[in-house]
């Protein structure tokens, strides 16, 4: 079991571009916790960080959030299965 200390998150992203022999790159490298947090700190900047600028995210969560609304509020609750009554 190794001593030395898991990375913060919020200090992963300045480990990463540390030259490769540094201590803390290398428990990084060593370390399954640290490596999986590095991994999803990755996911989360591909994720946040690759959406062009044209995309509008701001944007398109409020036509999400409009249509979701209309959607469940105007639905027609005719249109709803109904329960077959089980003694017809
Ligand atoms: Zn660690």
């Amino acid at each position: 079991m190794k001593d030395s200390r898991c990375i913060e998150v919020e200090a992963l992203a300045r480990v990463r571009d540390l030259p490769a022999g540094s201590p803390e790159r290398r428990h990084v490298e060593e370390c399954p916790r640290c490596r999986a947090a590095l991994l999803a700190l990755a996911e989360f900047e591909r994720e946040v960080g690759d959406l062009p600028a044209e995309a509008d995210a701001p944007g398109a969560n409020a036509r999400l959030s409009a249509a979701i609304d209309s959607l469940t509020s105007a639905a027609p609750l005719a249109a709803a299965p109904r329960r077959a009554e089980p003694w017809m």
